[in-house]
């Protein structure tokens, strides 16, 4: 078979529910380092299917820290709280297949339940609603979409292999809650497939979801993506960087640093850099490669000049 060299397309897809923390600064800068060395494009979307906590306000800040700190994109596509349709469409395709089935399980039946538990915190699905004769009267259902015992394997860019069997693992899964929104697995399963995205990176906390993410590739008829996940950073006592720490998020951060200072900082933290120097996206971007990039959690030390001048 003849290789055809696709574009590379990379994305951001950032949930607009705050200001960015240097979690989300760290992994945004990692997918534009890769796309932008390999001359590629990127799709910036908004992640907004919780619209409680998402706004516009934040999505505009969100696009200012970005240009602040040079990490600039191609286009935009539509957030996904305005993309319902498609993803109706989508998941007929589901229906159609046969592999979707009506979920009336309540939060308590699933955790109460002895299951082992994902990275992100849900449980294996034990299948009790599969073969459900009488529903539940008067109740909304989730909807799950059935899964195949079979191995899904990633050669991730930042950790190497990683194999996750779908049924053992992660059981049946939600693409549609009971009040009719769609899950995050379906929703950017679809939105990176249509904007025809290739290569996803983001954080460490994601990657025990691509395998959803690449059953539903198949179903669809999209091709896998490459992933990147890379690691989580960490303050200097070992706890995980969030938007918690208020200080720390770009709103404060852009008032005592200059965008080539956090760049700096973060490159250096990781091992792109050998030591700590100002130094702009662009010019990180010509001597950027993965293999430099550190797998295991990385620890910032937040608490010097650079940070609280
Ligand atoms: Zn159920």
């Amino acid at each position: 078979m003849k290789e055809d060299k696709k574009p590379i397309v990379g994305r951001f897809a950032p949930t607009p529910s705050g200001r960015m923390h240097l979690g989300n600064v760290f992994a945004a800068l990692v997918a534009w380092l890769s796309v932008r060395s390999q001359k590629g494009s990127l799709v910036l979307r908004m992640e907004d299917l919780d619209t409680q906590r998402t706004s516009e306000e934040y999505a505009a800040l969100l696009r200012q820290d970005l240009l602040w700190l040079g990490l600039d994109w191609d286009t935009e596509t539509l957030p996904q709280s305005k993309r319902s349709d498609a993803y109706d469409g989508y998941f007929q395709r589901l229906q159609d297949l046969g592999l979707l089935y009506p979920c009336y399980c309540t939060r308590s039946q699933l955790h109460t339940v002895n299951a082992p538990h994902l990275s992100d915190g849900t449980s294996v699905y034990a299948g009790t609603c599969r073969n459900l004769t009488s529903p539940p009267p008067g109740r909304q259902p989730a909807w799950r979409v059935t899964v195949p015992d079979r191995e899904f394997c990633l050669q991730d860019l930042a950790q190497g292999e990683f194999r996750q069997n779908l049924s053992a693992d992660c059981g049946d899964f939600v693409v549609r809650r009971a009040d009719g929104v769609y899950v995050y697995q379906l929703a950017v399963t679809v939105d990176d497939g249509e904007a025809g995205v290739t290569e996803v990176v983001r954080g460490m906390d994601l990657l025990g979801s691509a395998p959803r993410q690449m059953y539903l590739q198949e179903l669809f008829g999209f091709d896998h993506p490459a992933y990147g996940h890379v690691p989580m950073l960490l303050a200097a006592d070992g706890r995980r960087l969030s938007k918690r720490d208020k200080d720390l998020d770009l709103g404060q951060l852009r008032q005592r640093m200059r965008p080539e200072q956090l760049i700096g900082q973060l490159a250096a933290a990781a091992g792109l850099l050998d030591q700590y120097e100002p130094i702009s996206a662009r010019e990180l971007a010509t001597v950027f490669s993965w293999d430099r990039l550190q797998k295991e959690a990385i620890y910032m030390d937040t608490n010097n000049s650079c940070f609280f001048p």
